[in-house]
């Protein structure tokens, strides 16, 4: 049973039944809707199909819906690109209707030239090109290249160091919030955060429109760095996103800030993804390199929830060979790590019912060597608290909301069963689930398991019952 949970971007090179159905069945539990691309309608009719085909499948497949946010970017060229020699001057000009060439080209986000001065450094295309700026005024930018190659339409531009002003939410996402709130986002990715505020506002338009998605900051400007904390406390998790971070604050800080993020998410009892480039060469090779391997690997040790794939399965050439691959890459990882329950919960602290019974039902389970631990919940919560500790038993959740089903399949560790209807005598839920984990082989007679549930089922955060059981 895999623990880490596999998220994965749909796009052209996943769009089709077959090839949707067999990631599915390859690992996938999450699938990413990027609003970056496409339109609302076909976000719609994939959700719609993701959402049909994991029920053929007997599946909890999530849904992330993911905002573009502010990504500052060049317009277009006359020849759809230009080559830029180093040492050449380039400009970026406000006036975004006119068509690029090797000396100019329009921005669509006129207020960069507030927010550069001489001597910055721009970043186009995820780093493989860089300019200095020379001059500005109000009408555009001069710049130098220091590093040239091939630019092509639409690349985004990225500031080292960070320190765009643009607001997180563009009008743009504010329509696409509405979309996700139809289809039922079972979590919402906000783009290029910098404070709480950002992931207020986001959380008030998500609900106004009528949903109730789990809200997931992505790290990725240099800002957001120090306000860790504020970010993750308004947050349900994070997205150690990589891509825009890695040009923002230089690609060699970036290991180490997964570390601290994945572990910073862990101790708050938030959620994490490690996201951009876990197996970009298999957008065109069969096989991963080395480096990718060790790369999902590390993200597994780390204890990250969940990895993420982007172009490898949006626009890739073998998007269910490299989830399948992923899948046995973390199987492999977990294997290896270390279970210490007793030096993580020494110094613990329980602050409530649901929470003490959380921890107190792992601790007994991996002393008494039960083969599983059965949680009832209602919001998801008394699994996460579960899962924030390395544990050595599985976690089978049952809830008899689906949204629950859904949205646990982002957690580490839990694997997501069934549609249960709680609200029976205890007695009865024990039997209900040993009945079900032994038909599943699960299982089998003499086993220990331990069963959470609330006295009071159908209210969330109520977990107040622990029970062992062995099966007869
Ligand atoms: P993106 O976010 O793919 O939407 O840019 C992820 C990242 O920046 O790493
Ligand atoms: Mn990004």
């Amino acid at each position: 049973m895999r623990d880490t949970k596999i998220v994965a971007t749909l796009g052209p090179a996943s769009s089709s039944e077959n090839v949707l159905r067999e990631m599915i069945r390859a690992g996938v539990n999450v699938v990413r809707i990027n609003f970056s691309h496409g339109s609302a309608q076909e976000h719609i009719d994939r959700v719609h199909m993701v959402r049909r085909i994991s029920e053929e499948e007997g599946q909890h497949v999530g849904v992330l819906a993911d905002l573009q946010g502010p990504k500052i970017r060049i317009s277009k060229f006359a020849n759809q690109h230009v080559m830029l020699a180093n040492g050449v001057t380039f400009t970026f000009d406000i006036h975004a209707d006119v068509l690029g060439d090797e000396f100019r080209v329009g921005l669509d986000f006129p207020d960069l030239i507030k927010d550069v001065v001489k001597d910055d450094i721009l970043l186009l295309d995820d780093g493989k090109i860089r300019m200095r700026v020379l001059a500005v005024n109000e009408e555009k930018v001069d710049c130098v290249v220091e590093q040239g190659g091939k630019l092509s339409d639409r690349k985004g531009i990225n500031k080292l160091g960070g320190g765009l002003s643009a607001a997180a939410l563009t009008a743009k996402d504010m329509a696409d919030i509405i979309t996700a709130a139809e289809f039922e986002a079972d979590f919402l990715a906000v783009s290029f955060p910098k404070t709480k505020a950002d992931m207020y506002m986001a959380r008030e338009l998500m609900r106004n429109a009528g949903g109730n998605a789990l809200l997931i900051a992505k790290i990725e400007r240099a800002e957001a760095i120090p306000n860790l904390e504020e970010i993750l406390d308004a947050s349900d998790g994070l997205m150690v996103a990589r891509g825009d971070l890695a040009v923002e604050v230089g690609d060699a800080k970036v290991p180490a800030l997964q570390k601290m993020m994945i572990r910073k998410a862990r101790e708050m009892n938030k959620l994490s993804i490690t996201a951009t480039q876990m197996m970009e060469s298999m957008i065109t090779n069969y096989v991963p390199t080395r480096a990718e391997v060790s790369d999902v690997a590390n993200a597994v040790l780390d204890g990250t929830d969940a990895v993420m794939l982007s172009a490898e399965t949006a626009a890739g050439q073998f998007p269910v060979a490299t989830v399948r691959t992923m899948a046995h890459i973390c199987d492999e990882a977990e294997f290896s790590a270390l279970v210490n329950l007793d030096r993580d919960l020494r110094d613990y602290v329980f602050n409530r019912v649901d929470e003490s019974i959380a921890i107190s039902a792992i601790f007994a389970a991996h002393h008494l060597k039960a083969k599983a631990i059965a949680v009832m919940t209602e919001s998801g919560s008394t699994p996460l608290w579960m899962t924030r500790y390395n544990t050595s038993v599985p976690i089978y959740a049952f809830s008899k909301n689906i949204r629950t089903l859904r949205r646990l399949s982002l957690y580490r560790e839990v694997t997501v069963m069934q549609q249960l209807e709680t609200d029976m005598p205890p007695y009865e839920v024990a039997e209900k689930v040993a009945s079900i984990l032994t038909a599943k082989g699960i299982v089998s007679k003499g086993d220990t398991i331990v069963i959470t549930r609330g006295s009071t089922m159908g209210k969330s955060g109520t977990s107040d019952t622990m029970q062992i059981r062995k099966i007869p």
